[in-house]
């Protein structure tokens, strides 16, 4: 019976590693959770309203309301045109 059980948990706990979720158990009882919520926090800017001035999506969090610590908004430097063929 353990035996089929921690075979049975070896799988989702193989696919939780790749995702590299926090795995924590007690006896038969497995618990996954996404690091990635860990860094999820409130925006600041717009007070996770998700709007900045006039009414505009904020610029901050792109009108989420939420920031992600590990994933800061991707600010594209200007890109000239010129380099292409
Ligand atoms: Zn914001």
């Amino acid at each position: 019976m353990w035996k089929l059980g921690e075979a049975a948990f070896a799988e989702v706990d193989t696919f939780a590693w790749v995702q590299r979720w926090q795995i924590s158990r007690q006896w038969y009882v497995h618990n996954y959770r996404d690091r990635r919520f860990n860094a999820l926090i409130a925006c600041r800017l717009c007070t996770a309203t998700g709007r900045g001035n006039a009414g505009k999506p904020c610029g901050e969090c792109d009108g989420t309301g939420r920031v992600n610590l590990l994933e800061p908004p991707v600010r594209r430097p200007e890109q000239s045109s010129g380099g292409r063929p």
